[in-house]
């Protein structure tokens, strides 16, 4: 038989289910990517996410020639709605069964169900495999086999499961008989960011690496890092975490591998690698929270949390062009914010603070921010973007507390007491002292004179004051009180 592999969010060719269940079940085996047009239509012209990809399919493309050991093969890309475009290649290519990596986000479950239907209507199969996480929906259960809501005895559970031995791994037999030549019509090379109708981003004067040599390049660097990631994982302006959110997003790194790679680690009695790892489960823990209770994508995971009233108007629409852009007179908040701006990458402790000021300062409603991080971040996931999102508005399972309000001058004391992460963001407030950076409204004039920095002409004021809105955030949450 002949089976085709769609590759969505798994961008390798090494320890790849899908891949590997097709090549145990056909002698002849075709692999493609659906530049979707359903999804690529509604992004801005310039997405790293999309020269990403672009770069990642380059390699993949070029270890399949290499596994197959023939120059006739190599990854097939088509640019279209996926769910026409795939059914249309397995009926060409007399494909019995499409294979694939089972993705769990509610796009991606009509798209699949609906592949699937023209498929079984052509007499084939969408064959689902799981790759994204190492346990889906239905595998960490409660005792009374209800998914879990809350994080820590998920994780013990998780860990339980997990059991001692490694994650098998599947590698790909070299030379890989099955691998097929691509017919004329496909046998092109991956098309260019113009072709699609994208444009160059800074992702490479950036150096974020691509493909999988770039998920093992991060991660080898990473190894060497992980034993002090728990010393070092809340500081934005040290070199703590990996960095690898982008290749989990998009399967350039396994997240078999890095399992094994932390419980190694682990045996060897790093709390680091033991940080890590939970931090890997909050991934599968969210995934599992979207798949099972899909509500979440558009309403809080505790419905009581809807009723909250969130800033309307002009004003509410000032507030949050000034979050966007990076000027809320909050040296750490505006930071993130051009970090993210600039690269696509925010530190996770930065999430945590500029996501909470949107919400408990500005008194924006969550699904604003949300929206925003889906459509900047690198390593934007559904699943972990929107349980970040509903962790610091309160309303998500195991989120923190309502009244647990971060003080964005405290949290930037304490988490960039030197201001390192400020100066090399907000660069106008590069001269003032280690001690005037996180609140330069409060500085001495004299000060501010030195350093160059008038405020409301090179830096902003602060848009709300700590206090006040403080109290109005109380206020605000006390209708879920009742
Ligand atoms: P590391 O610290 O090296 O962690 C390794 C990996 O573990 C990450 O790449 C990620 O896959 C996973 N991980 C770490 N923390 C979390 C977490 N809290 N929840 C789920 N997975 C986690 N993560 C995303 O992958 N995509 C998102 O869209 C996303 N949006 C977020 C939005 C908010 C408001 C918040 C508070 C957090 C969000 N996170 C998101 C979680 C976390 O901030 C990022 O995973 C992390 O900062 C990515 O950097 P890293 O790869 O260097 O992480």
């Amino acid at each position: 038989p002949s089976g085709l592999v769609w590759l969505r969010r798994d961008l390798r060719v090494q320890d790849n289910p899908a891949l590997a269940a097709a090549l145990a079940q056909c002698q002849q085996v075709h692999c493609v990517f659906v530049f979707d047009t359903a999804i690529l239509d509604a992004l801005p012209r310039q997405d790293r996410r999309v020269e990403f990809i672009r770069e990642s399919l380059v390699e993949v493309d070029a270890a399949l020639r290499q596994a197959a050991g023939h120059t006739k093969a190599g990854l097939i890309v088509l640019h279209g709605a996926a769910s026409h475009e795939i059914p249309a290649l397995a009926k060409a290519l007399q494909a019995q069964a499409v294979f694939a990596a089972k993705d769990y986000e509610p796009y991606a479950l009509q798209r699949d169900a609906a592949v699937h239907k023209v498929l079984q209507a052509q007499g084939a199969s969408l064959v689902q495999m799981k790759d994204h996480v190492v346990f889906e929906e239905r595998e960490v259960l409660t005792q009374m086999g209800k998914p879990y809501g809350v994080f820590t005895p998920y994780l013990r559970a998780w860990l339980a499961k997990l059991g001692t031995s490694p994650q098998p791994l599947h590698t790909l037999p070299t030379p890989c008989a099955q691998l097929a030549a691509r017919p004329a019509a496909h046998a092109h090379a991956v098309p260019t960011l113009q072709d699609l109708g994208f444009e160059t981003t800074n992702l490479q004067t950036l150096a974020i690496p691509t493909g999988l040599s770039g998920g093992a390049a991060l991660l080898d660097d990473f190894v060497g890092r992980m034993d002090g990631y728990d010393e070092t994982r809340n500081f934005p302006a040290v070199k703590g975490p990996s960095y690898l959110g982008v290749h989990l997003r998009f399967g350039t790194v396994s997240i078999r591998h890095l399992v094994n790679l932390a419980r190694q680690r682990m045996a060897e009695g790093s709390t680091g690698a033991q940080t890590w790892l939970a931090e890997l489960v909050w991934r599968d823990f969210y995934v599992q929270i979207l798949a099972n209770f899909p509500q979440v994508a558009t309403g809080a995971f505790k419905p009581e949390y809807d009723a909250i009233a969130w800033e309307e108007g002009e004003r509410a629409d000032a507030l949050y062009a000034a979050w966007c852009a990076g000027a809320t007179g909050y040296p750490l908040v505006d930071a993130a914010m051009a970090q993210l701006n600039q690269t696509g990458y925010m530190h996770n402790r930065l999430r945590m603070v500029a996501g909470s000021f949107l919400v408990k300062h500005l008194g924006l409603d969550w699904r604003w921010g949300e929206r925003y991080f889906a459509t900047h971040l690198n390593d934007f996931d559904l699943s972990a973007n929107n349980g970040g999102w509903q962790w610091v508005s309160s309303s998500g399972c195991d989120a923190q507390p309502y009244f647990r309000i971060f003080n964005p001058v405290t949290q930037s004391e304490k988490f960039d007491a030197q201001g390192k992460f400020i100066r090399r963001y907000v660069p106008a407030l590069k001269g003032l002292s280690d001690k005037a950076i996180h609140a330069p409204w409060m500085a001495k004039p004299m000060e501010l004179l030195a350093a160059g920095v008038t405020l409301g002409k090179d830096y902003p004021l602060p848009v709300v004051d700590h206090a006040a809105a403080r109290g109005r955030t109380l206020l605000r949450y006390g209708v879920v009180k009742k």
